[in-house]
């Protein structure tokens, strides 16, 4: 157990630095240099225990997710992550517990040379809020708002299996351990969205279900799309645990928490998206394609249309009974 002053210490020692940091922890504000011709890109999200991470899910997974979360959104942008800020909100002062969510912070902030350059240490219930900074090339940053009609859509990875770990988690409580290690562990496509800059037309991290976010890019596009289910790119753990077939569709459709992107290309560039997915080793497959005619089409194998009935997670929002 320690103070404020000795979390902050023990944060300290520990956050990695680089050359673009003037000033790090220690000062009022941190001091970054941006390098010339790039722009600043930035995001925040907030992880409350209980409601983005099951109250029991061990402090290294806590770490690790507070920012693969917000390294999807650097990704989505395909934007280079650079600096941190760490806010955190901790019950007590445990510096155990500390130590064990800065493992795992560490693990992945060390696999992309991010430097951790300040934040703050409050006492309350707990929450972690990240401010991730990264850079892009200017004018090259992936929007939202660039699909073109007969763009083909593609999604990274799998999709689906942090959603199957959620419904196990609100069932008995019993979680598919490969299934939970995706819900804890989630992988930021960095390198996937940095390759794909000049390649895709619009792109945006799957955080709230596949409807709801490529739903954000149909809306910035002002498009339509149609989705073949079978294409859904599907992990053999998934299927083997939700074996039937529209059950499946309804976690990968409606559930988030994979962070995979989700991003348009022109047909044109399918052949190289392949080459530069295989050379980044993330597998990506095309779901559907972009419509002139507004709204969200989604087929089954047999051709049938298929209503899911879903909506991505809204915080304020009661859920449906
Ligand atoms: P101030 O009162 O000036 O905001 P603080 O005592 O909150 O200063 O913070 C002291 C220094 O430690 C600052 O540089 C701040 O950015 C850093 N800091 C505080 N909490 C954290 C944290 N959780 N992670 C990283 N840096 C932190
Ligand atoms: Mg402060």
């Amino acid at each position: 157990m320690g103070g404020e002053v000795s979390l902050i210490e023990r944060i300290r020692v520990r956050a990695a630095t680089r050359p673009d940091v003037i000033l790090g922890i220690g000062d009022d504000a941190a001091l970054l240099k941006v390098p010339a011709d790039h722009e600043l890109v930035l995001s925040t999200d907030t992880l409350i225990a209980g409601v983005h991470f099951p109250v029991d899910t061990v402090a290294a997974d806590v770490g690790w997710k507070a920012l693969a979360v917000n390294l999807s959104d650097l990704a989505a942008m395909g934007a280079e992550p650079a600096w941190i800020s760490l806010a955190l909100t901790l019950p007590e002062a445990d510096s155990d517990w500390l130590d064990a969510f800065l493992d795992g912070y560490c693990e992945l902030a060390d696999e992309h040379r991010i430097a951790l350059v300040g934040g703050d240490t409050t006492q309350g219930p707990l929450s972690i809020t990240i401010t991730a900074h990264g850079l892009v090339p200017s004018g090259m940053a992936l929007r939202r708002d660039g699909a073109g009609i007969n763009d083909d859509i593609w999604v990274t990875g799998t999709i689906g299996d942090a959603a199957g770990a959620l419904r196990q988690w609100r069932g008995n409580g019993l979680m598919s351990a490969k299934l939970r290690h995706r819900l804890d562990r989630p992988t930021p496509r960095i390198a996937a969205g940095i390759a794909l800059r000049d390649l895709a037309s619009a792109a945006i991290d799957i955080s709230d279900g596949l409807v709801a976010d490529l739903g954000h890019i149909l809306q910035r596009s002002g498009a339509g799309a149609e989705i073949d289910l079978g294409r859904l790119p599907t992990s053999r753990t998934l299927a083997e645990h939700f074996p039937d077939d529209a059950d499946r569709w309804r976690l990968q459709l409606g559930v988030g928490d994979d962070y995979e992107l989700c991003f348009t290309a022109a047909p044109a560039h399918a052949l190289a998206i392949e080459q530069a997915m295989a050379a980044c080793d993330t597998a990506a497959t095309v779901v559907g394609r972009i419509v002139r005619e507004p709204g969200l089409r989604l087929r089954t194998p047999e051709g049938e249309s298929f209503e899911p009935a879903i909506g991505g997670y809204e915080h304020f929002v009661e859920p449906a009974a």
